[in-house]
């Protein structure tokens, strides 16, 4: 059984053999074929997300799925291809660590739009889409993991593209007070 309010992060980081039991393909619109990894969602994000980018299309937003589940594995290579390129630095700012990575819950989906031209970038935060995700998100769920001003407590730069599942109720609370996960297991 998923656990939906799970805190992972630096400190909380997941089990390298942890794979959600309940992964499906994503059948709302995705930038990627539908035997890539990472077009997989957990079952019940992967329908709310389905209602959420739906809701948006009648505001006339085309939002699209990038990136859902990630394995261990493959965020291992990702952080190690990463550490290639950039200072280790600069790579721990944006790279999760393998087992660190919200993704490989499958309760998190980045999010982009044709005007972006589907990438994952902080300006998508200012356009109309990006606007409209964090003030919709939470009505079907999903918070926006990463917000701009909470970088030291999420210890994550702002992403405004990354949203994760947690369920309305939590959804709902965390968007009225503000608050990041990290804040709401410190209370
Ligand atoms: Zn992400």
């Amino acid at each position: 059984m998923q656990n939906y309010t799970s805190l992972v992060n630096r400190q909380h980081p997941l089990d390298a053999t942890y794979i959600p039991c309940d992964l499906v393909v994503c059948e709302f619109p995705f930038c990627a074929e539908r035997h890539e990894e990472k077009r997989l969602l957990c079952e019940t994000a992967a329908e709310a997300a389905g209602r959420l980018l739906e809701y948006g299309k009648s505001f006339g937003h085309l939002l699209y799925g990038v990136s859902g589940y990630r394995s261990f594995e493959r965020q291992n290579q990702i952080y190690q291809q990463r550490l290639q390129e950039s200072p280790a630095e600069e790579v721990n700012q944006y790279v999760a660590r393998p087992g660190t990575s919200e993704h490989q819950t499958g309760l998190a989906l980045d999010i982009s739009s044709p005007g972006m031209d589907y990438e994952l970038e902080e300006e998508f935060g200012e356009t109309p889409e990006g606007k409209w995700l964090a003030v919709y998100a939470p009505m079907f769920g999903f918070i926006l993991r990463y917000p701009r001003g909470k970088e030291k407590i999420t210890g994550y730069a702002y992403e405004p593209w990354h949203i994760r599942y947690v369920g309305k109720s939590l959804s709902l609370y965390l968007a009225l007070t503000g608050l990041t996960l990290e804040e709401y297991y410190d209370i």
